[in-house]
């Protein structure tokens, strides 16, 4: 237990801990950066590590003491009533009879922070808390809060309560409006370093050791999804790909006619899953790019599907770089039909068969 569990954005973690162990803590604070590096966890040790009843001199908390439990239940009943309240149909019902707890997450309950709920905090933020000696709201999605709502926080970082410590979380400080950022202390956080990442799933164990090189290029930084990479769903929604890959950039070679029943299966697989076609279009531009730096050499290190790089080198020598335009403007294509809802297959069948019918490839590197 205590900060050594938390992996990554050291510097953040330092900057925390000298915070509680010199006893200052300041009013409002603005955690700013990408998805899944930890932001919110963070925000939770600070609580804790504020009102931990043993550890808080030296700038960390135990996990095991009364409140340490505490902060944890709370963090549980906060999500609970956040969950009731979004299934809530009733516009009303969905803000009705808030009681924040010492420790309170508040985020979106419709696609808004909504200004009942920032209002709630401004009526509790001033007195003083029930069982903690330092209150914690973690305000997540900052960027979400609803504008009406925007001026009401603005007052509370203006003359920031004594008892009450604000954490606004958001990917993007710039985001949020200068008045709101320049009034809280940034805690700028960054991508996890991928020897961590491989480090946490060589400890964790749960990814087969040779996809780990690929599912640590996968998360991209971000610990929660290294902790959820399924080697398995990724290479189900790759594979079609790889077929349309190895459909398209074959007949370059053999001087036979494209296999199109292999191609226009491949095709069919990629539209067949509606709901998780976004991504399987990010991993289709993933492969993109991937050929884009193999074609350019010596990127290797840029490359996400770590564990085809040779599959990958044949088919960008293969479709050469005109081949792999064409084939970014046809995943563009397939993400505007996305966006419109329309049919896929079309989409990419349209796209091989412009890929089988264009002129010979040039040479890589051209
Ligand atoms: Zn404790």
């Amino acid at each position: 237990m205590g900060f050594e569990t938390f992996l990554g954005n050291t510097k953040a973690v330092e900057a925390m801990r000298a915070m509680v162990a010199r006893g200052r803590v300041p009013g409002s604070l603005l955690f700013a950066g990408p998805e899944g590096v930890g932001k919110k966890t963070l925000a939770l040790m600070f609580a804790k590590a504020m009102n931990c009843e043993r550890l808080a001199a030296q700038g960390n908390f135990c996990g095991e003491c009364t409140r340490c439990r505490k902060a944890d239940e709370m963090l549980v009943a906060t999500r609970e009533d956040l969950a009731r309240r979004r299934e809530s149909k009733d516009s009303q019902r969905r803000t009705d009879g808030l009681v924040y707890f010492d420790l309170q997450l508040i985020e979106p309950i419709t696609r808004f922070i909504l200004i009942e709920q920032i209002r709630q905090l401004r009526a509790v933020a001033y007195t003083r808390p029930f069982e903690f000696p330092r209150r914690v709201f973690i305000v997540d999605e900052a960027q979400a809060i609803h504008w009406q709502a925007i001026d009401l926080l603005l007052k509370v970082l203006e003359e920031p309560p004594e008892t009450t410590t604000l954490i606004l979380v958001c990917p993007n400080a710039h985001e949020l409006r200068p008045t709101i950022r320049s009034r809280c202390r940034l805690i700028a956080f960054h991508p996890v370093e991928d020897s961590q990442i491989a480090d946490l799933l060589t400890q964790e164990g749960r990814v087969p050791k040779a996809q780990r090189p690929l599912a640590a290029r996968v998360a991209a930084g971000s610990v929660a999804k290294a902790k959820t990479f399924d080697a398995t769903e990724f290479e189900r929604r790759r594979r079609p790909w790889l077929a349309f890959l190895d459909a398209v950039a074959s007949p370059r070679e053999a001087a036979h006619a494209p296999d199109w029943k292999a191609l226009f299966d491949s095709t069919k697989a990629l539209a067949e899953d509606r709901d998780a076609f976004e991504e399987t279009l990010r991993i289709g531009y993933s492969l993109l790019r991937d050929l884009m730096a193999m074609l350019e050499g010596g990127a290797e290190m840029a490359v996400m599907n770590v564990d085809i790089r040779s599959r990958l080198k044949v088919w960008s020598g293969k479709l050469g770089l005109r081949g792999i335009e064409t084939l970014k403007d046809g995943l563009d294509q397939a993400y505007r039909l996305q966006v419109r809802n329309v049919n896929q297959q079309l989409g990419f069948d349209t796209l091989a068969v412009e890929l089988l019918s264009a002129s010979p490839a040039p040479a890589a590197g051209e």
